[in-house]
């Protein structure tokens, strides 16, 4: 990063009268027609005049201050920030797709419908669902599509009391958000000291108001919930259905399936787990999947196979029938497509023993991370966990030093800062998820970073306080932020 570019906006760098283009004075013979005056603007364009070495600098210096996957290691729990191969992206820009209009005829689309349909295949299959479909755009979207199907399949028994989602205390904050914008109430039900659920305090939640239970498998700590088997017979038994959150699903991958366990509807994040870069706002991806009997009630449209004695040939439902019990539409056509094709590059590219070795791999290399490390910080949960897991803090409490501070000091060594401040349940929250794209050596590396940050705690307390510094922003108040945000450039 070229610090002198640093924090400017491009208007603080135009000189009036500079330009970035340059036409021949008298070579110019493009005919200007005359246009009256009130098509004519009435004030000056209020443009930036630049020249072309300084935009290119401007840009290319913005660009560099972003710290990415592609930059350094990234080990932001509960995010899955893996390295997403470059083939995916190359795939999913062939003209073929890029240039598609979704209002094309279905027999011009044919390559595009059997894309889309083969991948709603491979997550059914990964998945252990009847069928899913790819049109919600994120995870927290696929939550609440798969609530709304929920809520579809009580009403359609006329079972209008179930009015409520237990969700447990440690779930992804987008978990109670979207029962509530689903019209639903939350009821929150707590974890045992291990960090699962507790089956007996879910027990007495359960009664014919409770529509679902919302579970994440494994959870926000990175622990697997062995009690899935037994809670998803009670809550069966109690009339609600068992929504699976998938979105940490990449240790999981062709290994266990939610549908043999027992969940009834779940969603999977596509740019999380099948590698699509993601953070910033989007684009995203959160497929929705059903257990049989279900299916009915999915978004429109589907992409289905047009005539039964010709399995090759693909269309989109509103072709052909709509579901009758279809919630409708969710998205605008399927959803983020290009998303999608990555997703199925990826599987394809990986194949089934891939996958199945990305989730182990997943699972080794936080479990790596967590042993190396326990003597100098606090494990929460003293478990075998999978993808992520949490510290609480550094294991030395007298130093002072918090896990605010051991996060703004990996960054002066060039790291991405681990998830802090949650999950909720401990005061020093602080959550690494290494994913299964690093190798040992960076593994090592990080490990090497941060027993010295805790040796500096206990030395030099004052040099993990006052981090980062390195780096061109280093505190910001947070609250002010969120009180008084600045959103637009005001020249002074
Ligand atoms: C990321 C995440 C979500 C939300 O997914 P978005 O695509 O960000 O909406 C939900 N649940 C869990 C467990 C997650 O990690």
């Amino acid at each position: 990063m070229n610090r002198k570019y640093y924090g400017k906006v491009i208007f603080e760098l135009s000189k009036p009268g500079r330009t970035g283009y340059y036409l021949n004075s008298n070579g110019c013979d493009a005919h200007i027609p005359e246009l009256p005056d009130t098509l004519l603007r009435q004030t000056p364009l209020h443009l930036p005049e630049i020249d072309e070495p300084t935009v290119v600098r401007h840009y290319t210096n913005m660009s560099a201050n972003n710290f990415g996957v592609d930059s350094g290691f990234y080990p932001l729990g509960s995010c899955t920030m893996k390295y997403n191969p470059k083939i995916n992206d190359e795939l999913c820009s062939l003209p073929g797709f890029t240039g598609l209009h979704p209002m094309q005829p279905a027999d011009t689309v044919q390559g595009a419908l059997k894309a889309y349909n083969d991948l709603q295949a491979m997550l059914s299959e990964i998945g252990g669902m009847a069928e899913f479909t790819l049109n919600p755009y994120a995870g927290a979207h696929g939550e609440l599509t798969g609530l709304m199907v929920i809520r579809a399949y009580h009403r359609s028994r006329g079972d209008l009391a179930r009015t409520k989602v237990i969700v447990p205390d440690s779930a992804h904050g987008t978990n109670p958000a979207s029962a509530a914008v689903a019209g639903l109430k939350v009821v929150e039900v707590k974890s045992l000291p291990d960090g699962t659920v507790d089956v007996e305090a879910l027990r007495a939640l359960l009664d014919e108001t409770v529509a679902a239970v919302m579970m994440t498998n494994p959870n926000t700590v990175g622990l697997f919930e062995y009690s899935i088997p037994e809670i998803a017979e009670m809550v069966h038994a109690a009339g609600a259905l068992m929504y699976y959150d998938g979105a940490n699903l990449n240790p999981l991958l062709g290994i266990a399936r939610p549908g043999d366990m027992g969940f009834d509807v779940m969603h999977i994040n596509l740019h999380k787990t099948f590698s699509t870069p993601h953070g910033g706002g989007g684009p995203g991806s959160g497929p929705v999947g059903v257990r049989a009997g279900l299916e009915e009630f999915l978004p429109n449209p589907v992409v289905v196979i047009k005539t039964p004695d010709d399995d090759d040939y693909f269309a989109l439902d509103y072709e052909v029938e709509k579901r009758p019990g279809s919630l409708g539409r969710i998205s605008s056509w399927l959803g983020n497509f290009a998303v999608e094709l990555r997703a199925l590059s990826y599987i394809l590219s990986l194949g089934k023993d891939g996958l199945a070795m990305a989730g182990s791999l997943a699972t080794l290399n936080a479990n790596y991370v967590k042993e190396s490390l326990r003597d100098l910080y606090k494990v929460a949960i003293d478990r075998v966990c999978k993808h992520e897991f949490v510290f609480d803090g550094l294991l030395d409490k007298s130093t002072g030093v918090t896990t605010l501070d051991v996060a703004k000091r990996l960054l002066d060594h060039g790291y991405h800062a681990p998830t802090i401040y949650f999950p909720l349940l401990f005061h020093e929250s602080l959550m690494i998820e290494p994913t299964e794209t690093e190798s040992k050596e960076t593994l090592d590396e990080f490990i090497s970073v941060m027993r010295e940050i805790a040796r500096e705690a206990s030395e030099t307390p004052d040099v993990v306080k006052g981090a980062p510094h390195d780096c061109p922003v280093g505190r910001p108040d947070d609250t002010a932020a969120a009180l008084n945000p600045i959103v637009s450039f005001h020249e002074l």
